[in-house]
């Protein structure tokens, strides 16, 4: 049995309602997917097995986002799943900042363990971008997000976390979330990250000089 699998869950699709800014220049979906196609590069490079669950441009539903994510994990020892967000909030415009899911009651250790990885990178790696915990002494917070638990259909084969990077609706995350280099540097520091949680399983040791193109 091989050993990890990164899986890339992308935000949403085209034409979904509210996943954007107020302007509606930021496209919660098509930033998800400039990362994930960041991100997927980097991997290749570093020889590392990935997959996406959405290559099309429209929402596949949660069933199937959980059904290709484990058809993608099947066969590995420890399927990681990593879906991207960016926050919004319809009324308090001040809420900003980043957070990380895992699911409430029913993660797995594993879970919280990839959770804490990547919070500390973020946290390390965006000194501008305020962290928001649930609890002081956890950086991941809980959420019964479908992509995390399931549906009545199918549950999850894979240890889920949900990132939600900077809010939308606020001003000042909004700026850094539509600068080029900004996002270039948030997919380098899930690399490294990635790179972190596949040696934290024994899935090899890759170095420290990674980049992005
Ligand atoms: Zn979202």
């Amino acid at each position: 049995m091989k050993k990890v699998i990164i899986i890339l869950d992308r935000a949403h699709g085209e034409g979904v309602a509210g996943k954007e800014s107020l302007d509606g220049k930021f496209k919660e979906w098509q930033a998800s997917q400039s990362t994930i196609e960041k991100l997927s590069k980097g991997l290749e490079k570093l020889g590392i097995p990935c997959a996406v669950t959405v290559e099309e441009t429209t929402e596949p539903g949660f069933n199937e986002r959980v059904k290709r994510a484990n058809e993608a994990g099947d066969g590995y020892e420890v399927p990681v799943f990593i879906s991207l967000h960016h926050n919004a909030h319809d009324r308090i415009f001040k809420a900003r900042g980043s957070e990380i899911y895992v699911s409430r009651r029913t993660a797995t250790k594993e879970s919280k363990e990839i959770a804490n990885i990547i919070a500390e990178n973020l946290i390390k790696d965006f000194p501008e971008m305020p962290w928001r915990k649930e609890w002081p002494d956890r950086l991941e917070r809980e959420a019964n997000f479908a992509v995390l638990v399931g549906t009545d259909k199918v549950k999850p084969a894979y240890h889920g976390v949900l990132v939600e990077f900077g809010f939308m609706s606020n001003e000042e995350d909004l700026k850094l979330l539509k600068s080029k280099s900004f996002m270039k540097r948030y997919a380098e520091s899930l690399l490294y990250a990635i790179t972190q949680i596949c040696a934290h399983f024994g899935a090899g040791n890759f170095t420290p000089e990674i980049r992005v193109k």
